[in-house]
């Protein structure tokens, strides 16, 4: 008999990635599906002051319109020079929401005139487990590198073309997707999590 999860979103993309992970580690019974899977119910905006308190949010509230346990993850870039800003505005950090473009062109211009060794920054992604009736789970994993001057790189979205993580020369744009997932913030939470959805394959 498998149980089913809901991955609050609409992004094939992170379907497929917890799909990977949790088949990675072994995981069987569970089957993940996605809110286009699901009869709708009102989304909430992501208001909270942090990472955690919007997965956190997501997940309850898609746990409570399905009965279902939810998963929900929320991210961003938090760069030192900017006292962790964007973090939870990063997808609308230019004003509207999801021009990516825009958001990177705003961040390098912010740090125009800071040099080098102070340009450190992390993505940061928060997951959220609800099971009805159980307590919440929430977990919070960084990705730390720095920000260099000039967009590079073709793959990935967001803040990648200018995000070099530590130990590496390449941005996450110019990584291997297989090589970003098994490095970054949302792999990293996503595999802390597997434990606490193996307990729910079992029950
Ligand atoms: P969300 O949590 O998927 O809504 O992502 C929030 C925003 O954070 C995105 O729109 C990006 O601007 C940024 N972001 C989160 N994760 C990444 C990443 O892995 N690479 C680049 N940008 C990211």
């Amino acid at each position: 008999m498998t149980t089913r999860v809901l991955l609050a979103t609409r992004n094939a993309k992170k379907l497929d990635e917890l799909r990977r992970i949790l088949a990675d580690a072994g995981v069987a019974g569970l089957e993940v599906v996605g809110l286009a899977d699901v009869d709708p119910f009102d989304e909430a905006p992501e208001t909270g002051a942090t990472f955690e308190e919007n997965a956190l949010a997501k997940a309850r509230d898609a746990a409570d319109a399905t009965g279902l346990a939810a998963v929900a993850d929320d991210s961003g870039l938090t760069v030192d020079a900017l006292n962790g800003m964007p973090g939870v505005l990063s997808a609308r950090w230019a004003g509207v929401h999801g021009d990516d473009d825009a958001n990177l062109r705003l961040v390098l211009g912010q740090l125009a005139d800071v040099q080098d060794e102070r340009r450190g920054a992390a993505f940061a992604c928060a997951v959220a487990l609800v099971v009805p009736g159980a307590e919440p789970v929430v977990l919070r994993r960084e990705w730390r590198g720095s920000l260099v001057r000039e967009p590079r790189g073709t793959n990935g979205f967001g803040y990648d073309p200018i995000f070099v993580p530590d130990g590496e020369s390449r941005t996450s744009a110019e990584l291997a997707p297989q090589e970003k997932d098994a490095a970054s913030h949302r792999g990293q939470a996503l595999r802390a999590l597997v434990p606490h959805l193996r307990g729910l394959a079992q029950t």
